[in-house]
This record gives C-alpha cells, sequence and structure tokens, in this order.
C-alpha cells in the first residue's frame, strides 16, 4: 500500500480514532437480514451439519483418547453458565451496568486445547484424518472410529506431517491433536507465543519452530515448509473453511443450554453475543452457526486490541486481507496473545460482513481489571484475550440503545465469549490477577 493509500484510510472517522489507539465501537452499516443474504453465502447450514455429523462419528475416539471427555461422549463443549455476580461486579468496580441477563460461555474450559481453537483447529484434523483414511482404504465403510486410537492408524498418520502457524492456542489444539493420531506435527510460533505453550507442545512431542516476526509471517514460514513435502498438510487459519465449520457448529450447542436455562431469544428477547477476534476464523464461524440458528434475534459483535483490530479496520474500509494494522500506524501487539494479529482473514471478512451488527477495540489495560473482576466475583479464571468480550456491552451500548426499546433491553440477554484460559498455568494465573 502507498503512503497515499495510507494517509487516505485516515479519512475513515472510526479508522482515524483506531490509528490513535482509541477505544471505538464501530456499527456495522452492511448488517443485512439474514433471510436476504443467506443464499450469497459461501457455506449453508448442510455445511455445518456435515461438521457436526463428523464430530458426532469422531466421538467415540475422542472419548477414549481424550479421557477427560467421556463424560460427555467424546463430544468437546464448553458450559454456559449465567453470571450475575460479575453482573453486579461490572456495575459496582466500573459503572458498566448491563441491561438483560449475562452469561459467560466457557470456552475457556473447551477440553485437550483449552481454549475455542479446541473446535476449529481439532475438527479440521479430523476432517483431513478421516479423508486420508477413507482414500487409503484404511478405514471400511460403517466401521467405528474407536480404529483411529490403534498402533496401524498411528503407524498409518506417522507417514504424514501437519504444520500450522499460530500465536499459541491454534497450535496447542493442532499440535496435541495431530501428536495424538501420530502425525508429525510442527507449529510454527509467532514471537507472541507464550513460553508455556512452546513447552507444553514440545512434551507433547510437537516440533515447535520459533519466529522473532509476528503472526502473519509464521503462518507464511509454516506454509512454506509444508510446501515442500507431498505429504504434509496446513492448517491454514487465514483462509480455512473447514476450521470456520468446526467453530460453527458451537451455534447449534449454544442453543440447546440456553434453551435448557430457559432463556428465549426472539424480536422481544434479543441475544447478544460479544466474541474476541484475531484473525476471524473463531468468531467468524461462531456468528456464521449463530445467524443460521437465531436469524435477525441475534446481534454479533467483535471485540479486538487497540493495537490489533485487522478485522474491524478490513470490513470497514472494505478492504479485508488487504490493509494491515501496521498501514494505519499500530504495532500488533498486545497482552491479548491471541488476538495479536495484524491482517485479517478476507474469506472470513467477506463472509462475516453482511452478518455481524459491529466490533469494537478495547485497551490492554481494562483486560486485567475484568480479569480480577470475573476471578473475584465467580471463581472463574479466564485469559486475557477472552476478558476483551467484556468490554461489549459497555462499548456497545448507545448504538444498542438506540435500536432496541426497553422492553427489549430488559429483555436481552448477554453472552460473554470466554474463549480460552484451561490451560495456563497456575503461576501465569496469579501473574494475570496481580498485573
Ligand atoms: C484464537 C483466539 C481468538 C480469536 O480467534 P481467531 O480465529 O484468531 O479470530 C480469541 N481468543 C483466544 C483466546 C484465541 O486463542
Amino acid at each position: 500500500m502507498t503512503t497515499e493509500e495510507k494517509n487516505a484510510l485516515l479519512n475513515h472517522e472510526t479508522v482515524r480514532a483506531m490509528s490513535e489507539g482509541r477505544e471505538v465501537f464501530w456499527r456495522n452499516p452492511g448488517l443485512r437480514p439474514f433471510i436476504e443474504i443467506r443464499d450469497t453465502l459461501p457455506l449453508t447450514a448442510a455445511d455445518i451439519a456435515d461438521a457436526e455429523a463428523r464430530l458426532v462419528r469422531f466421538a467415540p475416539y475422542i472419548a477414549r483418547r481424550f479421557p477427560e471427555t467421556a463424560e460427555q461422549a467424546g463430544i468437546i463443549e464448553s458450559p454456559l453458565r449465567e453470571i450475575p455476580a460479575m453482573r453486579e461486579e461490572l456495575a459496582r468496580r466500573f459503572g458498566e451496568s448491563v441491561e438483560g441477563r449475562l452469561f459467560l460461555k466457557q470456552d475457556s474450559e473447551l477440553p485437550i486445547a483449552g481454549s475455542v481453537k479446541a473446535r476449529g483447529g481439532i475438527y479440521e484434523v479430523l476432517q483431513h484424518s478421516e479423508a486420508l483414511a477413507l482414500e487409503a482404504g484404511l478405514l471400511r465403510e460403517g466401521e467405528g472410529y474407536e480404529v483411529f486410537d490403534s498402533e496401524r492408524f498411528r503407524d498409518f498418520f506417522s507417514q504424514y506431517a501437519i504444520h500450522v502457524g499460530s500465536t499459541g492456542n491454534l497450535g496447542l489444539s493442532i499440535g496435541v491433536m495431530s501428536a495424538a493420531l501420530g502425525y508429525r506435527a510442527y507449529v510454527h510460533m509467532s514471537a507472541d507465543a507464550r513460553t508455556w505453550k512452546k513447552a507444553l507442545l514440545r512434551k507433547k512431542g510437537v516440533t515447535v519452530i520459533e519466529y522473532a516476526s509476528d503472526y502473519s509471517k509464521a503462518v507464511e514460514a509454516g506454509r512454506r515448509e509444508a510446501g515442500k513435502d507431498p505429504r504434509s498438510y496446513f492448517v491454514d487459519d487465514e483462509n480455512s473453511t473447514a476450521l470456520f465449520l468446526g467453530y460453527s457448529v458451537a451455534a447449534g450447542r449454544l442453543a440447546a443450554q440456553l434453551k435448557d436455562l430457559r432463556v428465549p431469544v426472539d424480536r422481544d428477547h434479543p441475544l447478544f453475543v460479544y466474541l474476541p477476534c484475531g484473525v476471524g476464523g473463531a468468531p467468524g464461524g461462531v456468528a456464521f452457526g449463530l445467524k443460521h440458528v437465531f436469524g435477525d434475534d441475534v446481534y454479533c459483535v467483535f471485540a479486538e486490541p487497540v493495537q490489533a483490530p485487522c478485522m474491524l479496520l478490513g470490513l470497514a474500509t472494505g478492504l479485508h486481507e488487504r490493509v494491515c494494522v501496521q498501514d494505519i500506524g499500530l504495532t500488533g501487539q498486545t497482552a491479548a496473545d491471541g488476538l495479536a494479529v495484524g491482517r485479517p482473514s478476507g474469506f472470513v471478512g467477506k463472509t462475516v460482513a453482511p452478518l455481524i451488527a459491529g466490533a469494537y477495540t478495547v485497551a490492554d489495560e481494562a483486560l486485567f481489571p475484568y480479569l480480577r473482576a470475573l476471578w473475584d466475583s465467580e471463581g472463574i479464571f479466564i485469559e486475557p484475550s477472552a476478558c476483551a468480550a467484556f468490554r461489549g456491552p459497555r462499548a456497545a451500548q448507545d448504538t444498542v440503545r438506540e435500536a432496541f426499546t426497553p422492553a427489549q433491553l430488559r429483555g436481552a440477554a448477554h453472552v460473554i465469549w470466554a474463549t480460552g484460559g484451561r490451560l495456563v498455568p497456575e503461576p501465569e494465573r496469579r501473574a494475570y490477577r496481580e498485573a
């Protein structure tokens, strides 16, 4: 991008504010009635159903290989919990009152990978493995997928490699799953990745390759390395429809949980969902799924750090993957390591452009007070990236007040999508709480 083009970006009011590192809320002028655009989207409800069915086929294998999932019969899912004490604490500590009920979607507790990446990442590895096994005639039609947990299958997969570029959590998810199946797994880590994540992966037999540069460079290196070997597969976080569909399955599961808790979602009871966003796959996939379930009654809002608002920038300018946060003078660096992404996924940006209600940015300093407040009020730990979602109700409030009646606001449910935390070691947790 030329200097002239970069300067032109700053004519956009929200972009100018972002370039100054300020917190912004951007209401998406491109949001459309779902029914009008559903058939123009690159993926469909049938694709989501196909992903769900694949996860069901693999459930017996998952239950056997990862005993922590046995109770849920190998379905990798997280609790949805109402957090009334945190709701009070938000008002008391920060003067941020939430109208309606407040819930936490605890992907921070997802088994195996401890973050939202346990949805997309694991799904993509399973999809690839199923395809390889079928192609090789290893898996006979109708055979139970427990056989993936056998020497025969591990020997087979050991001929193949899987590569991924990651700021940390995607690497954990892909690395752990690939190693369990018997692949040679390579994770290309950006400078933002935490030391304990690299150590954990190495302990699982994953090869971790470290880069002094950012996420985009780590992805590029992974793509290049994988390209050299025909028996290797590259998980492309920037363009993967498999990852996206793995994430999308969360929506139907959330709908069932809301129903169990007797939380209505309709015109009079809007559902607000706040989703921390990095390259876009996780929040994009979840939002895509939610629109299929709840249509215009769900309002998906993306959360990004003030120094790395790549998706907001791509959407607001319409430039998607052709623009990066460095183009408007931002660093891309943040304490929210899972969100430290400078350039958004073009595939995701274009897909969610008519689906999401808006996006906002949050300062790093705001994340730790939320982290502490949740711990003190509910005894729940989530990692800094996940805390970005707690800024949502406040960031969106002016826009929301304009668009809804007082009765609708009282009837609303707000879901904070807590995207990670389970695997964070205790010393790190303590440091975050004391930050
Ligand atoms: C990866 C990640 C996100 C965002 O997912 P993207 O697909 O990169 O947008 C949010 N929170 C945490 C904790 C993550 O690891």
